[in-house]
Formats: structure tokens, C-alpha cells, sequence
């Protein structure tokens, strides 16, 4: 009787961690991976407002559009990225709504966008990973005029184009005070702790809360993608067989 409890405290436990999103036509369903682990906290999987993003590509190189979807959440953006940061979730936070202005059905088309973001290490991994956008190919720009946080994103097939970025009554100003401290190397091992806490307060308000409520997102029409930034090492060719007919 012990062993059945505990199978079903199990099973209810895997519901509340794994979302399968039905795929539909009998296809296997996508999984969305908010399980806690050591470097991802349960609140952070469970807060309401926490962005997660379906994205479509394609099936190989050479391959045409997939018919199914994947989901990437915070999870796995922290895999990319090594850490969990407060910089990782407020770009996710605002690309979540510029990505949405760009795609209403949700669906993010991965090989249909190109970025600006600033040089952060954190914001510039976010952008990359979530709009499928590289340097080294020309799609990923790199301006440092931007802020953390803010970015310009476009829709290369239409041309539409969005900019996001945090409202100033959003952020809290003593994150940036001390990263400021501690960047000027006169900073005490107290000041990298407190920095921590600071940050994760500050995601755990993002996602605790609609994402409009810390983020605006404007339109730019007419907007003209600056020169790059690296020399031209090429484009990238994986992407260019996506609508070829099927056989
Ligand atoms: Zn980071």
C-alpha cells in the first residue's frame, strides 16, 4: 500500500513538472522541462508568468520545415547560458513580447529572424538561442548603444521589426549600483552574495507578474539593419531548403 502512495505522490509529482503539449495527428507529444534541479529552483519553473517559447526549424540540413514544434524554457536557456541570472530572465521576459508581436500564434519561427542586442553575455545568449540569430553569420548584431536587456528584433521575411526593453520603473537600480561596484573590482565576497539575491529577487518579480507590467515592446517600421559589425564569413545555407516540395 506504501509502494502504490508513493507511486502516485510520483506521478503527480512528474504532472506538475513536465507539460506535454499535445502535438497532435498522433504524433508523440512535446515535452517542456521545468523539473527542479540544482541549478534551476522550483519557483522558478512554477511562477506564473515565466516565459517559455514553442519554436519551429527545420528537420536537417538541407531539411524542410518541421511539422512539430519545440519548447524551450528557462531551463534550458540556463543550460546554454551555464547560469541562472536575473539578465537571463528579463531577456527572455522582453523577447517573449517582442517574439509575440512578431508571431501571434506563438509559433517562433527560428530561421526567419535576425537580432540586435548590446554585448552582455547574458542578453547576447538569450537572443541567440531563442531566434536562432549567430554572429558569425550576420544575423546577430551587435550594438553596445543598446542597454541590457533591450532589443531590436526583426522578421527577415516581412520585414517587420520590433524593439523591446525594460520600463525604467521596473528595474531595480541597486542591481546595477552594485554590478557597477563589483565590475570596479573594489567589492568584498559579501558583495557578490548580496548581488545573487538581488538578481533572483528581481527574476522572481519578472515572472511573478504579467510581462507587460516590466516590458514595452514599440514598433519600428521602416527600420534599416545596420552594417555588420564582423567581416563576411559567409551566410548561413542550412535554412535555405525549408519550403523545397516534398518528393
Ligand atoms: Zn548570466
Amino acid at each position: 500500500m506504501k509502494c502504490f502512495f508513493q507511486a502516485v505522490l510520483l506521478t503527480l509529482a512528474l504532472l506538475t513538472f513536465s507539460s506535454p503539449l499535445d502535438a497532435g495527428a498522433g504524433r508523440p507529444p512535446v515535452q517542456k522541462d521545468i523539473t527542479p534541479e540544482w541549478f534551476f529552483p522550483a519557483w522558478l519553473g512554477q511562477s506564473p508568468h515565466a516565459p517559455s517559447f514553442q519554436v519551429r526549424d527545420t528537420v536537417n540540413k538541407y531539411g524542410r520545415y518541421a511539422q512539430q514544434v519545440k519548447i524551450i524554457t528557462l531551463k534550458d536557456l540556463i543550460k546554454f547560458h551555464g547560469h541562472f541570472c536575473g539578465g537571463l530572465v528579463e531577456s527572455a521576459g522582453a523577447l517573449r513580447l517582442a517574439l509575440d508581436a512578431l508571431f501571434p500564434d506563438r509559433v517562433i519561427d527560428r530561421t526567419d529572424l535576425r537580432i540586435i542586442s548590446n554585448n552582455s553575455a547574458c542578453g547576447g545568449d538569450v537572443a541567440s538561442y531563442l531566434t536562432g540569430a549567430r554572429s558569425r553569420f550576420g544575423s546577430h548584431h551587435i550594438d553596445n548603444t543598446l542597454k541590457e536587456s533591450e532589443f531590436i528584433v526583426q522578421k527577415v521575411s516581412s520585414g517587420e521589426t520590433v524593439r523591446v526593453r525594460v520600463r525604467p520603473e521596473a528595474y531595480p537600480h541597486e542591481v546595477r549600483t552594485l554590478m557597477k561596484k563589483i565590475e570596479s573590482g573594489q567589492y568584498t565576497p559579501q558583495d557578490l552574495d548580496s548581488f545573487q539575491e538581488l538578481q533572483w529577487n528581481y527574476a522572481r518579480r519578472l515572472v511573478t507578474r504579467p510581462l507587460s507590467e516590466a516590458f514595452v515592446v514599440e514598433k519600428l517600421p521602416d527600420f534599416t539593419w545596420p552594417p555588420p559589425v564582423c567581416p563576411d564569413l559567409g551566410r548561413r545555407r542550412d535554412n535555405d531548403y525549408k519550403n523545397a516540395p516534398a518528393r
